[in-house]
């Protein structure tokens, strides 16, 4: 009697241990799926950049040593690095298609160019009685240092409209990672970024990482950190 007591109760906790080892079992199944499928997109992210687009040029951080770039033309009077001056061109033709009128404003511009510029503004200040100091101040508050401009990588370019100012903002905002270029200094993110929401100010970063920070609604500080980072 005692013995057909005891059996049910035994087949009980077996069970019960059964049922423990397959919930590990298919726990830990699903972990390393979910790990090896995070490994993947993140690889597969990387992989599909060309990081010499992904520069990052900012207060801190200069333009790198290295950016031997080919320079092309845009509009005539405006040079930009080649590998993104076809897109820039298809991005500005259906900007105008869409009824815009977007004009450049700035593209590339080397490191005289840009010290040039600084100098001009703080000698604009200084004629308006500003000490030499303080002209010089707030020059650089609204223009780089040379050196520290994403202008002298030849990947950014300031894009304004003439009439339709508005509409070539808002169309550029939809539309302008569909050809690899990114708001570079979106409202909000000044903190990150470190520059004031510029609206004119756009980077070429590639096709394939303009789409993920799109998405992501990130800044380039962010991705390059999410995917490059330590
Ligand atoms: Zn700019």
């Amino acid at each position: 009697m005692a013995r057909s007591a005891t059996t049910p109760e035994l087949e009980k906790e077996k069970r019960r241990k059964w049922i423990l080892l397959i919930t590990l079992v298919l726990s830990l199944a699903v972990m390393l799926t979910s790990l090896f499928f995070l490994a993947k997109i993140r690889g597969w992210r990387v992989r599909k950049n060309d990081q010499s687009l992904l520069a990052i040029v900012n207060e801190n951080t200069p333009v790198p040593a290295d950016s031997g770039q080919t320079l092309a033309f845009i509009d005539d009077a405006y040079m930009i690095d080649a590998r993104c001056a076809a897109e820039l061109e298809q991005m500005l033709l259906d900007c105008r298609l869409a009824g815009n009128d977007p004009q450049i404003l700035a593209a590339y511009r080397s490191e005289s160019e840009q010290r040039e510029l600084l100098n001009a503004m703080t000698e604009d200040l200084t004629a308006a009685g500003y000490e030499f100091e303080t002209a010089r101040e707030m020059a650089s508050e609204q223009i780089e240092q040379p050196g520290h401009s994403e202008h002298q990588l030849g990947l950014a370019v300031d894009i304004g409209g003439k009439e339709s100012g508005d509409g070539t903002n808002r169309w550029l905002d939809e539309h302008a990672w569909e050809y690899g270029f990114i708001r570079r200094y979106p409202d909000g993110k000044e903190d990150i970024t470190g520059k004031a929401c510029a609206q004119d100010h756009f980077r070429y970063v590639g096709l394939n990482a303009a789409k993920q920070i799109h998405e992501l609604n990130i800044t380039l500080e962010e991705y390059v950190s999410m995917f490059y980072g330590n």
